[in-house]
């Protein structure tokens, strides 16, 4: 076991548990999961066919690498890309029955004038832009095109658009994205135009105010990470990562410990080296500077924080609060799991859990919890 120095335990069941609560919330509507960046870190090949065998049929994905091993690990599922389409793609797009989430008129120009020749391709998804000004038609031309045809041509089988800031409740401009969805959607009917719509996301499917309407595109939530910030996090945690003792030395008072000497001992210390570090994915940021605290391990059932900073391979705890002889080298630290969530983990290395997962570590030894 310690050909690798850390271990990540993926809880599938926990992953598919959260997909069956988060489809509760989507009914009637469908719920899709959003697999991009390798399954939020977790691994196309694994995540995939668990969700699939839970009664998840559409996945979404960002690129068209993705939306191929996506393919291989679900032939029967509808699999959308949310990157679009880029010239010459279209026969990949036909031969792995991919469809593209198209956000620019040049992008649907292209795409009908391929379509023809690959008559195959899946009906692809039209992205609304409702605020977020990064991908999709701004919603006057959105309304133009409606307005001229342009569903009949086109048929997409998906019209959706993304929340700003879902996961903080009062931002003002959630209640105005879907004001402006709503009257997309009136406007499609205007024209006897009915596509699935899908708007929500992970945070959006917590809010009272957002309709699900058919299709709702959760990521962070499936994989534990909380839709509910400042509040308890009603889904369960997927990963747990932990990491062994390398060695565990004392340092007297007024040494320093690490790069830069970051840790300064104040008191005869007790410190523990664990084999994790930058390179493994754990955030540089979660380094304790003086009066700046970092990252916390938990180790014999107790939070003992970071000494100084995260190097590439290796993490020093102080574990001078830790009764001696209840830890020695081999014993596995916890740096996510329990207490630790991805969520505070994120927010210790001044980054959020999305980076926490999509970061995750290649050297580590996976260990999949199969569902029952
Ligand atoms: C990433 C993404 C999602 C999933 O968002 P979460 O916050 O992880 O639930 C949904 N829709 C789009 C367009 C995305 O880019």
């Amino acid at each position: 076991m310690h050909n690798h120095a850390a271990i990540l335990t993926i809880d599938l069941a926990a992953l598919t548990a959260n997909w069956r609560m988060l489809a509760q919330r989507s009914a009637p509507g469908e719920c899709a999961a959003v697999v991009k960046a390798n399954a939020y870190g977790l691994g196309i090949e694994t995540a995939v066919p668990a969700l699939a065998k839970a009664g998840c049929r559409t996945f979404f994905v960002a690129h068209l690498s993705e939306a191929i091993r996506v393919r291989a690990a679900a032939p029967d599922a509808d699999i959308f890309v949310l990157n679009g389409l880029s010239a010459g793609q279209m026969e990949a797009y036909t031969a792995h029955r991919l469809a593209p989430v198209l956000g620019s008129m040049p992008e649907i120009e292209a795409f009908l004038a391929a379509s023809n020749a690959n008559p195959g391709i899946p009906a692809p998804a039209l992205h609304v832009d409702t605020g977020m000004n990064r991908l999709g038609l701004r919603p006057d031309v959105a309304r133009d095109f409606i307005a001229q045809g342009g569903l009949a041509r086109l048929k997409p089988g998906l019209v959706m658009s993304h929340f700003v800031s879902a996961e903080t409740p009062d931002d003002p401009v959630t209640a105005t994205q879907i004001a402006t969805m709503t009257s997309v959607v009136a406007h499609m009917e205007s024209h006897s135009q009915r596509p699935r719509v899908s708007l929500c996301n992970s945070s959006g499917l917590f809010l009272d105010i957002a309709p699900t309407y058919h299709l709702c595109r959760p990521g962070y939530a499936l994989y534990g990470g909380n839709p509910t910030p400042g509040k308890p996090n009603p889904m369960q945690p997927v990963i747990r990562l932990e990491s062994s003792i390398v060695q565990i030395h004392t340092v007297l008072k007024g040494e320093r410990v690490g790069y830069n000497g970051n840790f300064l001992a104040t008191r005869d210390s007790r410190i523990a080296t664990i084999s994790c570090g930058y390179a493994d994915g754990f955030p540089r940021n979660a380094g304790a500077k003086p009066g700046e605290p970092g990252g916390i391990a938990i180790l014999a059932g107790r939070e003992v924080p970071f000494a100084g900073n995260v190097s590439m391979d290796l993490i020093t705890l102080d574990i001078t609060d830790v009764p001696e002889g209840s830890v020695k080298p081999g014993d596995l630290a916890t740096l996510i799991g329990d207490s630790l969530d991805i969520d505070r983990v994120g927010a210790s290395g001044k980054t959020s859990g999305y980076e926490i997962l999509t970061n995750l570590g290649q050297r580590y030894q996976r260990i999949y919890v199969q569902p029952e």
